[in-house]
């Protein structure tokens, strides 16, 4: 392992970025009975998640089907090294080789096979958790990411699902089964409404969106949210994908009334629209960026890993959109996101320089199985390769004048930025 990490430092030429990718990808063995024991306020006053959990659509009903009475774990952590510090989202993963502990109070992140340990701290919930809105607490309308990143979903769930259509690798956002939640959530559109997004829309919508204006003015006025403030604003799929603009713009409006969109580092991320004037419509709002997610570059392999996407979008139309978005926002003010591993590398960077050259920067995430999915036993992509592709894309995005996504304190999954600020010339 030794060998493999000096390898990836040095193509990666930083080491911050290496051990960040190691941690991606391998995950952490972290025991949080054990943190619960030793420090004050765990789980509830930090970013935690449920160690393990299994997706599955139950009854009609797409939830977390684990059952075990499992441990809370950080959903994310700051690690430093040399004196600069990064965000890292964390799996966990009991045979992991990299572990956390805890020495005269203070937290590390250790691997014996690569004689290191390195600080890293908890994420801490903002005051934002204390609020309440309508009888929930405000993370049900908006959550804070990393150190300086907004996030507001439009609902829970994604189409795909309720029709065994969902990307092959996805593992979703599974709410527990029981779970009373502010969020409208496809369960009840699927359930309740026939999947009547009209019907359904005009129950949920009022209430939702005005929780999301309240929490989302609580933060601007009380959180002190730096270095930068990006807002995601995001969601999965509506079987209608006008409906589902047409919704995600009026929100996106409620809440740029409050503070303009176009002031902050603003993204939407849906899936592209059938009709075209939607893209104006959202720049119109303000958006800094659009985001669309093809996941993978062909016909053939997008219709076979995202079969319920391409039901909604077919490539051509999804790439047609990605172009005409670029020269809408400016080149390099689009991306779209790939999934490492779910397809051949080199068909992988043609995609990636197919799109560069009509203005979008491709970002990716390196594939995991994830149980419960139709690829819980698909390959994970080789270490090295996700490196060689790190750097393949740093030297893109110089190339073309593109950034990274968000920045090294608010991108969990992504070494881009790393390799972008400290690593690859
Ligand atoms: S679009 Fe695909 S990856 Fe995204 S939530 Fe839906 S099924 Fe999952």
């Amino acid at each position: 392992m030794k060998v493999l990490f000096n390898e990836i430092k040095n193509t990666l030429q930083s080491e911050l970025a290496a051990i960040k990718l190691f941690i991606i990808r391998e995950g952490l063995n972290i025991d949080g009975v054990e943190l619960k024991k030793n420090i004050e306020g765990y789980p509830e006053k930090y970013r935690t998640k449920r160690s393990i959990k299994k997706t599955a659509l139950k009854d009609g009903y797409l939830v977390d089907t684990e059952k075990k009475d499992v441990p809370w774990v950080p959903e994310e952590i700051f690690i430093t090294v040399n004196s600069v510090e990064s965000v890292v989202k964390t799996n966990y993963n009991m045979d992991s080789p990299f572990h956390i502990m805890m020495e005269k109070g203070s937290l590390f992140v250790c691997s014996r096979e690569l004689e290191l340990q390195i600080p890293c701290r908890l994420s801490m919930l903002p005051e934002i958790d204390q609020l309440k809105i309508n009888g929930f607490t405000a993370d049900q309308f908006l959550q804070l990411i990393g150190s300086d990143r907004i996030g507001i979903l439009g609902y829970d769930g994604c189409s795909g699902w309720f029709h065994g259509k969902q990307c092959r690798f996805c593992d979703s956002c599974a709410s527990r089964p029981g779970e009373n939640r502010a969020r409208p959530s496809l369960n009840d559109l699927h359930n309740k409404y026939a999947d009547n997004i009209k019907t359904w829309l005009d129950d949920v919508q009022e209430d939702y969106i005005s929780g999301i204006e309240k929490a989302y003015r609580f933060v601007h006025e009380h959180v002190n949210i730096v270095p930068h403030c990006h807002l995601l604003v995001m969601a999965g799929n509506l079987h209608d994908t006008s409906l589902e603009w047409e919704y995600m713009l009026t929100l996106s409006n409620a809440i740029s009334a409050i503070k303009t969109l176009s002031e902050i580092d603003s993204y939407l991320n849906l899936i592209p629209p059938k009709e075209k004037k939607y893209l104006q419509m959202a720049k119109d709002s303000g958006y800094r960026h659009l985001i669309f997610n093809l996941e993978v570059f062909g016909d053939k392999a997008y219709q076979k890993v995202c079969p319920g996407k391409h039901a909604l979008i077919p490539h051509k139309m999804f790439l047609e959109r990605l172009e005409q978005a670029a020269i809408l926002f400016g080149s390099g003010q689009v991306r779209c996101g790939f999934v490492m591993g779910a397809q051949p590398i080199e068909d992988l960077k043609s995609g990636i320089i197919y799109l560069a050259k009509r203005g979008v920067a491709s970002d990716y995430t390196v594939f995991t199985p994830k149980r419960g999915t139709p690829w819980q036993k698909h390959p994970k992509p080789d270490i090295l390769q996700v490196a060689q592709l790190s750097k393949f894309l740093t030297l893109i995005y110089k190339d073309y004048g593109f950034k990274p996504l968000y920045c090294n304190l608010s991108s969990r999954s992504s070494i881009m930025n790393e390799c972008y600020d400290n690593g690859i010339a």
